[in-house]
């Protein structure tokens, strides 16, 4: 039987790790793992020659290999190296359609989160070259930011974190979260807020209640007769001191009042702002500071079982490549290992 090849793009990435050990488990067939360089370590008789047989039809196939053998051993020029091989080796062979199916190719290049340590836009350039269909990309599990001039009563609040209930969207892709809320110099963050952004679309608002665990109108109306204390004071008991008196400043009510002396209108608006904050972020941290990228290669291109263009016979998207994320809690790396697993076994 003829030996087939598997190349992987992923330098050092989470899906790619699990899909290479399942590849090579799996079946003695030749792999290399493009930019990850303690897998190519680890296959015992790895020799570059062995992926120079596949290429060796045209001199710039193996021109574009050397290059890459040089670029395992220097890591500094290894991504330019990698991009160049992928260009004028890797495309080719695709272009003239994988013979036999005995080449394999899986992008596991990740989204475009975090740039400053490596992501690039590969996996979806590669997507569009071969026709097959994207969901738009957007950042995810991000922080959200606000007009400075709407956002600047705000600032005094930066650094304060307290547990919340935030909701955004709506009917099927309406999603509500109870986290902690942090405020930063700039808008919003913590888990609430990250959690939250990978429903909110740009020009939406959120709804944040301060207090979810009470009503605080119909607590500060009932108890007008034995709340004693004043108004900044008795909110204290549920809030931090800082929020309270920056809050209060902001909404006009005076911190020392008695809530005995208030009117029901005055307390009802107090409520509704702590219990039904609504505010409209203008955007996010952007892909910078986002922990995930949202969209990606459209799951209906791949296939269930292998993750396997219908499209391209050979050609794999895994991990955050595709258009599929999930909550905080360590979902993301569950995707990218498991759709690593699914397409490592199916090589
Ligand atoms: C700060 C941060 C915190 C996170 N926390 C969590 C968490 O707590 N729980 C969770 O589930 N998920 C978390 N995630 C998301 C999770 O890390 C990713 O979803 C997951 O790692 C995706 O795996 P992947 O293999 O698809 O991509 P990655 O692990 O991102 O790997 C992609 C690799 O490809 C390389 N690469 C890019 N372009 C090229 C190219 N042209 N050629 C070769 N190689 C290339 C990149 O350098 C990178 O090493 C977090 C992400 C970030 C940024």
């Amino acid at each position: 039987m003829r030996k087939h090849h598997l190349f992987q793009f992923g330098h050092a990435g989470t899906a790619v790790g699990a899909a290479f050990e399942l590849a090579l488990q799996a079946s003695q067939r030749r792999a290399c793992s493009i930019g990850h360089r303690c897998c190519v370590q680890r296959i015992p008789d790895f020799r570059f020659r062995d992926i120079e047989t596949v290429a060796n039809d045209t001199p710039a196939c193996l021109e574009a290999l050397r290059h890459l053998g040089r670029g395992h051993q220097q890591h500094a020029p290894e991504r330019r190296h990698r991009q160049f091989a992928f260009q004028i080796f890797l495309q080719p062979m695709f272009g003239r359609g994988i013979a036999g199916h005995r080449h394999r190719c899986q992008l596991a290049t990740g989204g475009l989160s975090i740039p400053k340590i490596g992501a690039t836009d590969f996996a979806y350039r590669i997507a569009r070259q071969f026709g097959i269909r994207l969901v738009e990309p957007r950042p995810g599990l991000v922080p959200l930011t606000f007009d400075m001039s709407e956002w600047q009563p705000f600032v005094a609040l930066a650094g304060i974190a307290l547990p919340v209930e935030i909701s955004a969207g709506e009917k099927k892709n309406r999603g509500s979260f109870r986290e902690d809320l942090l405020f930063t110099h700039r808008g919003l963050s913590g888990p609430a807020v990250l959690q939250i952004s990978s429903y909110w679309q740009s020009g939406a608002q959120l709804t944040i209640d301060l207090l979810p665990d009470m009503d605080v109108a119909q607590t500060l109306i009932d108890g007008k007769s034995t709340l004693k204390k004043n108004l900044g004071n008795t909110l204290s008991q549920w809030l931090p001191a800082r929020l309270v008196e920056e809050w209060l400043r902001i909404k006009g009510f005076q911190a020392d009042a008695r809530i005995a002396d208030m009117t029901d209108k005055q307390l009802r608006a107090l409520g509704t702002s702590l219990n039904a904050w609504v505010i409209t972020p203008d955007g996010s941290e952007g892909y910078r500071k986002a922990e995930v990228t949202l969209g990606g290669i459209d799951t209906r291109e791949l296939s269930q079982q292998t993750m396997m263009s219908t499209k391209v016979p050979g050609l794999y998207f895994i991990g955050e490549s595709v258009d599929v994320t999930g909550w905080l809690g360590g979902y993301n790396f569950q995707w990218a290992w498991a759709s690593g697993v699914a397409a490592g076994k199916s090589v």
